[in-house]
């Protein structure tokens, strides 16, 4: 089965008892046994819940993994993954990454002994020379939030596994339909299901895929033992968007490549990020490894803090709120919204302006959008 057709049938088959071709949501948090320890493999819904099974089956397969594991949140995901390793452990992460990602790691893990050590992860050398002997985990996000850079998975995977660490791909900014980390080698991808899964803005959601399979059984352990499992409601919520995750991808793409060429166009246009143009230094990149650039667009206009501040204030459209990936545009100041969990000192060195603006481009009108921005950039200064 191909991308579009996996999206709405893997994993669902219609309801077994009833026919139901939408998988039924599942609130019941226990399951009644044959004979103690003998039932339908369900028996409590922390451990297993159909309807995530079902969302977990999807993920799967649009990732091309063997298995997915389904949490209450991306965050929540990203600790399961944490909570597997030991006191003494050390990451290498990308520096440019998700700011509750960054405090994950450097108010909740470094407290249990896990080091990072946060670098420029466009750069194989600079990846190449943070690897220790302890290094377990190689975390990327690419593209990245929020400049938008681009690494390449391929190679980093193999320096990962010549130094006998995992790589892990945050996906969440391409989305399985653009990007899938597992078939260019990494061995695990991460997911907020919460952004361009969901798709509409009505769910907090995150995943775990792989392919190993004595990895599954620690990190299925962990779902379980930890808990941080998402209700079944929430699982429907993730499996209804995804059914029209390949048309709305091509749609975001559609519309952020149009309004990053009027916005290059821009002459108060400072400081302008997509990979999708011809001028981005990670286009040959993100062409070999990626279908499409995805929705995202970071910019600076002219004119400092104050004046790109206002500029978020001015929009109309794009409503100024934190997340991504819904069909609604939205517009962002990351270092003092999704990003302000990362200190000054550390932002400066990972080149995050303070002056950075972030759109995730809904799948409205574009003409809608580009007037939008051009009205709220004439308000603005
Ligand atoms: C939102 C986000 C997360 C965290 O996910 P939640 O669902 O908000 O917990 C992690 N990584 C990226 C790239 C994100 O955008």
């Amino acid at each position: 089965m191909r991308f579009s057709t996996q999206a709405i049938h893997a994993g669902q088959p219609p309801d077994p008892s009833t026919g139901a071709i939408m998988t039924p949501v599942y609130l019941s948090s226990t399951f009644v046994q044959e004979a103690p320890g003998r039932h339908k493999g369900y028996d409590y819904a922390r451990t297993a819940n159909p309807t995530r099974s079902a969302l977990e089956a999807n993920l799967a397969a649009l990732e091309q993994g063997a298995w997915g594991l389904a949490f209450a949140s991306g965050l929540a995901a990203e600790s399961a993954l944490l909570q597997s390793l030991s006191s003494g452990d050390h990451l290498v992460c990308g520096q440019d990454l998700y700011g509750g990602s960054y405090r994950l790691m450097t108010q909740v893990f470094a407290r249990w002994g896990l080091a990072t050590s946060f670098v420029d992860a466009t750069s194989l050398d600079a990846v190449r020379a943070a690897l220790r002997p302890n290094t377990k985990i190689v975390w990327l996000e690419t593209p990245s939030n929020p400049l938008l850079t681009v690494c390449d998975i391929a190679a980093i995977a193999e320096l990962a596994h010549a130094q006998g660490a995992r790589l892990v791909v945050d996906n969440t900014f391409a989305s399985p339909y653009l990007q899938q980390p597992l078939a260019l080698g990494a061995d695990i991808v991460v997911h907020s299901t919460t952004k361009y899964l969901g798709g509409h803005s009505d769910v907090i959601g995150g995943a775990l895929v792989g392919r190993d399979e004595a990895l599954y059984q620690e990190l299925k352990f962990l779902q379980n033992a930890v808990g941080a499992v998402p209700g079944p409601l929430d699982c429907f919520l993730v499996l209804r968007g995804i059914k029209t995750l390949a048309l709305r991808m091509r749609q975001h793409c559609e519309n952020a490549l149009q309004l990053a060429q009027h916005l290059a166009a821009h002459p108060e246009v400072r400081q302008l990020a997509y990979p999708g143009l011809a001028s981005s230094p990670y286009h040959a990149l993100a062409s070999r490894q990626m279908r499409a650039f995805g929705g995202m667009i970071s910019l600076e206009l002219q004119g400092g803090v104050e004046r790109n501040r206002r500029f978020t204030t001015q929009t109309r459209l794009f409503s100024l709120a934190e997340s991504l990936g819904g069909v609604e545009s939205l517009i962002g100041l990351p270092t003092v919204m999704t990003h302000a969990s990362i200190p000054a000192a550390q932002r400066q060195q990972a080149g995050l302006p303070d002056a950075l603006v972030r759109l995730s481009v809904g799948i409205e009108d574009i003409e809608d959008l580009i007037e939008d921005v051009d009205q709220a950039i004439a308000a603005s200064r």
